[in-house]
């Protein structure tokens, strides 16, 4: 198998307010870190772009620490309800399950949907796809995100979001912020893909729409791929992904079109951030929020965007 470009990969574990501790920084960048070598090591090796999507995705959902599959946050009633969904970009294919649960990795449910005639399922709808496809009954609950919503319930839910992941020193602290895990990945055949995984906002009311199973959060086609994380609100008002996306595949650079689309969620008082790479191979993140946890490949090294605070709106390598 011959590779005819260079593989590219960028990946995120949430975006939000600021890590609480220098020991949160370094286990976070310690994940993100061997997951790209994991998930790249896949790429040089011939793997599809869709085929490291779901693999990244499945590793960040099984880490604790995100807010996805394991780890994911309770929502008002304490229930943990996951949403996922996988772009083909070279299919231009979309897929997803939204609100599912008892089930490890969410995303492996939007593959299998990539090659039926229904290819996004809500709630009930996954629990029988679950039941068809006999996936194992499984206990996404963690300590940490238990003892953050029984906090939370003490004080009535008085934080937009839960924390952007799971630190011990999060539940003592009254820092809002968001988690939730996405991958975009350029092939050595030249092909994109997107995949985006959540256990929502956390604390949020029974039956609330997450962005990250909606093309509003994830999308990808021949030109550009983008998984986006935040406020699902926020980033459905922007249409952030098809916006960023359509830009590049209308003739628009991946910076300028990432540049412009982050310029106008500023001035509209968006709180997210974005994981973009286009058909050319270039690399972009951007983010209106505090942090953007983000790690990426360009073929020669592996950089993050744990401590970019440079006042910018977006960051292209
Ligand atoms: N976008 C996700 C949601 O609103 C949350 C996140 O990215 O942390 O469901």
């Amino acid at each position: 198998m011959t590779l005819q470009v260079q593989p590219k990969l960028i990946v995120h574990g949430g975006a939000g307010s600021s890590l609480h501790g220098k020991g949160g920084l370094e286990a976070v960048r310690n994940s993100l870190t061997k997951i790209i070598e994991e998930v790249y090591s896949l790429l040089v090796r011939g793997a599809t772009a869709s085929e490291a999507v779901v693999r990244g995705c499945q590793l960040l959902e099984d880490d604790p620490r995100f807010n996805a599959g394991t780890g994911s946050v309770l929502q008002s009633d304490g229930q943990i309800r996951m949403s996922a969904s996988l772009m083909d970009g070279s299919l231009g294919r979309f897929s997803g399950v939204i609100n599912v649960s008892r089930v490890k990795n969410p995303i492996e449910m939007a593959l299998f949907l990539q090659n039926s005639p229904d290819r996004v399922l809500s709630d009930y709808g996954s629990a029988e796809l679950a039941r068809e496809l006999q996936l194992p009954t499984y206990n996404a609950l963690t300590d940490l995100r238990l003892k953050e919503w029984m906090q939370e319930r003490e004080e009535n839910f008085h934080k937009s979001m839960a924390g952007v992941v799971a630190e011990p020193e999060l539940a003592e602290s009254s820092h809002a912020g968001r988690g939730t895990i996405g991958v975009v990945a350029l092939d050595g055949y030249g092909q994109l893909a997107a995949g985006t995984s959540t256990g929502g906002k956390g604390f949020e009311r029974i039956g609330r729409v997450s962005d990250s199973a909606m093309p509003a959060g994830n999308y990808a086609t021949k030109y550009a791929g983008v998984s986006c994380t935040g406020i699902g609100e926020d980033i459905i008002d922007e249409c952030l992904a098809p916006k960023i996306v359509i830009r590049v595949t209308d003739g628009m650079s991946l910076k300028e079109s990432m540049l412009r689309s982050f310029t106008e969620a500023s001035k509209n008082g968006r709180d997210f951030g974005a994981i973009a790479l286009d058909a050319t191979g270039a690399i972009s993140y951007g983010k209106t929020s505090e942090v953007l946890l983000a790690a990426y490949h360009n073929g020669d090294t592996i950089g993050d965007t744990l401590e970019w605070n440079d006042g910018e709106l977006i960051g292209y390598c």
